[in-house]
């Protein structure tokens, strides 16, 4: 094979998330594939008819339509919806952002991209730093965003055993290496993969410890508050100058529209809007139009408090039933889950990897993610890393049930 750059070795690979998008996107119109794998939403039906009537309205509206699909939005991203998204945050929530704190990103996913690699890689002194996740596991689609690598680094959690069958990860901040390689800090919360939600205290630590090293904290908050607000516990969503927040329209319903939406100082917005010119000219515009009335009017608050945070939490009551129904007589722990929509399943007698319980899954019809994937930053040998996966409830009630049974089936089979 052709010898090619470092940014091929890092990007162009096949990597975990890769796999699981291509799994994603396969098996998501395969009837008889039972998908309990990725970060898709659930089709809630009062969302949809939400979506369908503002697009009705966008597509007998000629004119909008055709600036809409037509014209270019500036590399900060659409004007009107940089607006409303900022006077929405300022009112909810008394941060003291303008227009000038947004910008609009090809989803999340790819303002990660261009964060971690502003914080992250060689510096023009020639030292090299790192982003720190300090709560692992972590999100699997940051793993191999580095244009260098060894980008990241991970902290393992402090593990709160909540009962016989619950458990809660932690920071352990006694251990959190933050020396001058860091760059800068990021958390996801809710996190992805378990369902956690980082306390009150534990970001204000994290914040603290950012401002006082002079660098940013980055909250991935695509499932957050104020939407689409898939959080099951009290938590205050914070913002300070050094502090990054990364939302997206995504868990509302709209992933395929790509709308990633970055808080922050104008200094990192004005870096965001140069990459975003450099790499797509300009973010695409759709995915705002569609929800511009809906953070104008502040209905996107209410749709999300009334309609998506019960919807999931519904479907997360459902799913822990249901598996502590399955798994009756097998040695598991379930993360606590306070957010999102995952069940962190953690089995500490498997004789298997979690790679390899997902391969056998998948010629069962199931599709789960392996535990593996999602440690960015630690590659010290740990087994607990073999020993989760992650289960997404989102699906209808018969598919969840469906899917736990032959789960239970398979580690019966293996334990
Ligand atoms: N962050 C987290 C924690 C996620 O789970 C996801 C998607 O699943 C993303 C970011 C990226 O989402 P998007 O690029 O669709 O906004």
């Amino acid at each position: 094979m052709t010898t090619l750059s470092n940014f091929a070795k890092n990007l162009a690979m096949e990597s975990g998330i890769g796999r699981l998008m291509d799994d994603l996107g396969h098996s998501i119109r395969q009837a008889d594939q039972i998908m309990l794998g990725g970060g898709n939403p659930a089709a809630i039906p009062a969302v949809q008819a939400c979506f369908q009537e503002r697009l009705q309205e966008l597509a007998s509206d000629g004119s909008r339509l055709g600036r809409l699909l037509g014209d270019y939005d500036p590399p900060q991203g659409n004007v009107e919806f940089l607006t409303a998204i900022s006077d929405l945050l300022r009112k909810q929530f008394k941060w003291p952002v303008g227009p000038e704190n947004v910008a609009l990103t090809q989803g999340s996913q790819s303002a990660f991209f261009a964060l971690f690699n502003i914080y992250g890689g060689t510096y023009s002194g020639g030292q090299k730093k790192r982003i720190l996740f300090p709560l692992a596991p972590e999100y699997i689609g940051y793993c191999d965003m580095g244009l260098e690598s060894g980008l990241f680094t991970a902290n393992r959690p402090q593990i709160d055993h909540l009962d016989e069958h619950i458990f809660k990860y932690r920071v352990d901040f006694e251990h959190l290496q933050l020396d001058d390689s860091i760059g800068a800090i990021c958390v996801s919360r809710p996190t992805n993969p378990t369902g956690n939600v980082l306390t009150d205290q534990e970001v204000s630590h994290l914040s603290r410890l950012a401002a006082e090293r002079g660098i940013p904290l980055m909250l991935d908050n695509a499932y957050g508050m104020p939407f689409p607000g898939v959080v099951f516990t009290e938590a205050r969503p914070i913002y300070d100058d050094h502090v990054i927040v990364c939302m997206s329209l995504s868990k509302l319903g709209l992933p395929a529209t790509r709308t990633g939406i970055v808080v922050a100082n104008p200094q990192v917005i004005r870096m965001i809007s140069h990459v975003n010119a450099v790499i797509n000219l300009a973010p695409s515009g759709v995915g705002a139009a569609i929800a511009l009335d809906l953070v104008r009017s502040g209905r996107i608050l209410d749709l999300s408090r009334d309609v998506i945070r019960p919807y999931y939490l519904e479907r997360q009551q459902f799913a822990v039933d249901c598996l502590h129904r399955t798994m009756k007589g097998l040695n598991y722990r379930i993360h606590k889950p306070e957010g999102a929509f995952f069940l962190w399943l953690w089995l500490p007698d498997l004789s298997i990897t979690t790679l390899e319980l997902y391969q056998r899954l998948k010629q069962r019809g199931v599709i789960v993610v392996p535990g593996e994937y999602f440690f960015p930053g630690m590659d010290e040998p740990w087994d607990h890393k073999h020993q989760c996966l992650r289960i997404n409830y989102a699906q209808p009630a018969d598919k969840v049930e469906k899917g736990f049974q032959r789960i239970a089936d398979e580690i019966k089979a293996c334990c």
